[in-house]
């Protein structure tokens, strides 16, 4: 074909396919043309070619057949949509087409180990504030499917930020609405993909999960349109991009989002629980992680981000955290076996999509056959034996794991090559024909080892040797100086310097037997690797019962490392109810720094702390380590404190003080009441709200009244536990007037003009000068520090101030007093009265002084008149 044809070819296969790049094979190459040469060579720094033909130049660039699953990763991962286009032999010549589009959201050969979440998102009918939306979330390379409905888009938003989708596929109705598409893109880094319209629909849906699930959707309650909707859609998208995986998704998780504690999107962020704001620092994950397998890290983080309502499934954890703190050494033990152990579920993906090889299926062996040896060690153990742990390790089907090990014990070989074409793949005895075929290649094999040995005692040929390499294959090979012995069945092929090579009838002959033998060896392991890689995959759901189980194992295991080493206790849990922790700390912070503990204390009528105090006193510190402590709770771990009652929260709404959003171009200001509005209309009496600060994006009057209000309506309408850090003084105010609310304070105290912080928590508000106090440490001259103890001393009694010219002593001392209605300073009169009241007195006396009887109406009227124009004045 001629150049111009090649590359028509791919541009018309480009054409047809909705991909960003095509990787065309051509032999031994897959190439990229044009653009998208271009783009290629830049993103991997792969050498572009410079081609031209008929007239026209083009870019070209190629990578070796074997090597492109690094390069097509590499790219996915950088966000495109790589399109591979197969060669395949036809009747006349060579044809292409595309077999597989590998986008962000169904790479299966990623190299992290987190999950890579598929998202699909359908829209209600009713477009209200309550719409329903469907979200179906698939990780096809561990198989993990999740369905659910959620109302409105803050919730859409919160699903979305917990799983954080690589890939999100907006239903019809969802595309057009870019407000969520926006936010969506400023919460999570996604790819947005426009999947076709059809397989949204409800009865094509309906259809798709049918075929995948059976009868099983039925049972799971799966009754939502837009459930339903979602979950084909990401089914069907699958199974277009061309990996055949599917098989391995085998069940469909429905969750109801009341399963979990619900965590806003910001709160995800602000608690910094998988990853920190700013990048630096230690999130919560990286602090407590001590597991040591990558399945046991991917459960930690779905832990974390999903924290549970469920006080005995919960309780169930904490029993398995509590019996593994207390035998140190079993636990330890288990946690070496452990280390073994591979990614079983993603084995299971890679097993059903035909991509495993022997080695994986070795690795999947071995880690089989740790199940038996973590439940003998937990049964031998009289503290776990009795915990929920044998549970754990009991639930997958132990002789379904025993037969499946037992095969591929049988059948692979123990030290396999990477390639799964030349043999060496298989096991002796596992297969009669295999078996026969390697005899008779070996003793093959075995005539041409010792041919040497043979001819050199029959022809008296000293130093006779046979060989083999590429171009001859095997021949004999015979030093000049004894050639004149060689005998008349020797057919000289080749002459070297020093020596001269031959071959013979039966040595030719032999050889094809090799050949032949080596060429059916390997397809033939090849083949029964086949067959033992389907039924692993046949097996994917008993893959991944063990995966799980053992990364649960390794994540109980692992929350009991961190509880013994860091001193945690076991919290009660409660429902719904008081929180009470006794000497409390922060569970990243106490890791960085001496740490000094504080209380909690929360009750129906000690519901809404106000927390005050100055800057880095630790009033942040404090009400994070409260929802961390909560939050670590309800995963069933053990708490960084002396001891805790916890009542159980179905939500926990954080709003910080938002410094990176500056860069995003949007308002802080705005952000911060989006973030408010979201707390006040999801928040319930059950749940538990961190505010620190409100309102300070805005002027001084403004911000307090929107924290008041606040306030009155998280306390009065709402309930929820509440603990609002805050600089607005007038809030600690509300604390006589609220029965909920008290006012709390972190301590600071002057030592000799030293300030120091005690870290420690105190009843009541923090004292209010504290800041001229700090003013005057930092060395402000003196004039301007007692100048403002003056002058907030007068504030506070709402007594005027006297503003002091340039000059002092001209006698044009001006007053003012500060107007709370309209939060601006006003002028005072000599005597600290206003211009206005004295007008209205005057006005008054002139009013009671008249007698109505002497004047006429007119007269009567105009007095009114020039009153009203005295007091509009
Ligand atoms: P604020 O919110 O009042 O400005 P932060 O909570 O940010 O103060 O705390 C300031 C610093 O004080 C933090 O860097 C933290 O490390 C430290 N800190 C806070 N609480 C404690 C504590 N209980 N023990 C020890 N150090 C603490």
């Amino acid at each position: 074909m001629t150049a111009e044809g090649i590359v028509g070819e791919y541009l018309a296969l480009k054409r047809d396919s909705d991909a960003d790049l095509l990787a065309m094979q051509m032999g031994d190459f897959y190439e990229f043309f044009h653009d998208d040469a271009k783009t290629v060579g830049q993103e991997l720094d792969l050498k572009v070619s410079e081609r031209s033909s008929g007239g026209e130049t083009y870019q070209m660039a190629g990578v070796p057949v074997d090597d492109l699953t690094p390069y097509v990763r590499a790219l996915v991962e950088r966000g495109y949509r790589v399109a591979v286009a197969d060669q395949h032999e036809t009747e006349n010549g060579h044809a292409r087409s595309i077999t597989r589009v590998v986008t962000p959201g169904t790479l299966l050969e990623t190299t992290t180990e987190d999950a890579q979440y598929l998202a699909a998102v359908v829209e209600g009918a009713d477009q209200t504030e309550d719409t329903e939306y469907g979200l179906a979330f698939v990780d096809i390379t561990t198989g993990q499917f999740h369905v659910t409905t959620v109302t409105g888009e803050d919730a859409v938003l919160t699903e979305l930020y917990r799983f954080t989708p690589t890939e999100v596929l907006p239903g019809p109705d969802t595309r057009s609405n870019d407000r969520l598409l926006e936010r969506l893109a400023e919460r999570v880094e996604t790819n947005t993909t426009l999947h076709t319209t059809e397989a949204f629909a409800p009865g094509r849906a309906r259809h798709t999960v049918r075929e995948q699930f059976g009868a099983v959707k039925e049972s799971v309650g799966l009754e939502r349109e837009t459930a339903i909707r979602a979950a084909g859609a990401v089914l069907s998208y699958i199974d277009e991009t061309g990996i055949s995986v599917l098989a391995a998704v085998t069940r469909l998780h429905r969750y109801h989002p009341d399963d979990h504690v619900e965590l806003d999107a910001t709160t995800q962020r602000n608690l910094e629980l998988v990853e920190t704001m700013t990048g630096g620092g230690r999130s919560l994950f990286e602090t407590i992680d001590h597991t040591v397998t990558s399945a046991g890290r991917r459960l930690l983080k779905e832990w974390l981000t999903r924290p549970r309502r469920s006080q005995s499934e919960l309780e169930r954890r904490q029993a398995c955290v509590q019996a593994l703190c207390e035998s140190a050494m079993v636990r330890e033990e288990l946690r070496e076996l452990l280390d073994d152990a591979s990614d079983l579920e993603r084995a299971a993906s890679r097993s059903v999509s035909g991509s495993a090889d022997a080695h994986t299926l070795l690795r999947v062996r071995e880690t089989l056959a740790l199940l038996p040896k973590v439940a003998d060690r937990i049964e031998r153990s009289d503290r776990l034996a009795g915990s929920p742990l044998s549970e754990i390790v009991g639930r997958p089907d132990h002789t379904a794991v025993v037969e499946l090990q037992t095969a591929l014990s049988d059948a692979l070989a123990d030290d396999p090559p990477q390639t799964l074409t030349q043999g060496e793949l298989i096991r002796r005895g596992y297969d009669d024909e295999l078996d026969a075929l390697i005899k008779e290649y070996e003793s093959a094999v075995e005539w041409i080892d010792t041919l040497a040995e043979r001819e050199s005692r029959r022809h008296d040929i000293g130093r006779l040797s046979v060989d083999r390499n590429k171009t001859d294959g095997y021949y004999i090979q015979v030093p000049k100086s004894e050639t004149d012995a060689v005998p008349d069945e020797y057919e000289g092929i080749k002459t070297l310097k020093n020596s001269q090579r031959y071959v013979t009838d039966e040595l030719r002959e032999r050889e094809r037997d090799v050949l032949r033998l080596e060429e059916r060896r390997g397809e033939l392991e090849y083949e029964l690797f086949e067959e033992l890689r389907t039924r692993v995959a046949e097996h994917a759901s008993l893959l991944q019962d063990v995966g799980r189980s053992l990364a649960e194992l390794d994540v109980v295991a692992s929350l009991a490392r961190h509880a013994v080493r860091h001193d945690w206790t076991r919290p009660m849990l409660t429902g719904p109810g008081p929180i009470d922790i006794q000497a409390g700390r922060h569970p990243v912070v106490e890791t960085q720094t001496e740490f000094v503990p504080n209380d909690l204390s929360m009750t129906e009528d000690w519901r809404f702390l106000v927390v005050t105090g100055p800057n880095m006193s630790g009033k942040s510190t404090y009400m994070r380590q409260t929802a961390l402590i909560v939050l670590l709770a309800q995963i069933g771990s053990f708490i960084p404190a002396r001891e805790a009652t916890i009542g159980l929260v179905d939500g926990i709404y954080t709003r910080v003080g938002a410094i990176d959003e500056l860069a995003q171009g949007r308002s802080t200001f705005m952000i911060e009441m989006q973030e408010l509005s979201n707390i006040l209309h999801s928040a319930t009496e059950e749940s538990l709200v961190i505010l620190d600060e409100v309102g300070r994006g805005t002027a001084t009057y403004d911000g307090i009244s929107i924290a008041w209000a606040t306030t009155e309506y998280l306390h009065n309408r709402i309930n929820a536990k509440t603990l609002f850090a805050t600089h607005y003084h007038e809030l600690t105010d509300l604390a006589d007037r609220l029965p909920g609310v008290h006012n709390v304070h972190m301590a600071a105290e002057d030592r000799g003009g030293d300030v120091t912080f005690l870290w420690t928590i105190e009843d009541g508000p923090a004292d209010r000068s504290y800041g001229i106090h700090v003013a005057e440490l930092a060395s402000v001259p003196s004039p301007v520090v007692d100048r403002s103890r003056t002058v907030l001393k007068r504030l506070r009694e709402d007594k005027a101030i006297d503003v002091r010219g340039a000059k002092s002593g001209t006698g044009d001392t001006q007053q003012v007093v500060f107007d709370l209605g309209s939060g601006q300073f006003k002028r005072a009169s000599a005597d600290g009265g206003d211009e206005t009241d004295d007008e209205r007195e005057a006005v008054i006396e002139e009013l009671s002084d008249i007698d109505v009887n002497e004047q006429s109406p007119v007269e009567l009227l105009s007095t009114v008149q020039r009153w009203q124009e005295r007091l509009e004045e």
